[in-house]
């Protein structure tokens, strides 16, 4: 994942939204990221910081919500959490089936 083509495209999304809100500025920006989404939230936090500057979202604020990654066993049809994902059940050795973890959209912009 590369963040600053992230970066800009959230940057892009804010500014539609703005400009079809006759909107002057925009004060936050909401992201829903999954941990298996594969972003560094600090690396994308800098590159939107640089990138917004001079533009109607240069007091935006980033708000992350991180999702958990969640898996289910196609054997025994437990949902687990995991730090890591992994292929298979840590108490049968079925098979993991993700439910969660790698959602990466914006979920509102907010305008003034
Ligand atoms: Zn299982």
């Amino acid at each position: 994942m590369h963040e600053a083509t992230l970066a800009e495209n959230i940057l892009n999304i804010a500014l539609d939204a703005a400009e079809k809100n006759h909107a002057e500025k925009i004060s936050k920006i909401g992201l829903t990221l999954g941990e298996m989404a594969g972003v560094e939230v600090e690396a994308l936090t800098l590159s939107f910081d640089v990138l917004k500057k001079n533009t109607p979202a240069d007091a935006a604020e980033l708000l992350i919500k991180r999702v958990p990654i969640k898996a289910t066993c196609n054997k025994c049809g437990k949902t687990f959490q995991l730090e890591h994902y992994n292929f298979f059940c840590p108490q049968c050795d079925g098979i993991l089936i993700l439910r969660s973890g790698r959602e990466l959209l914006v979920d509102f912009v907010d305008c003034e």
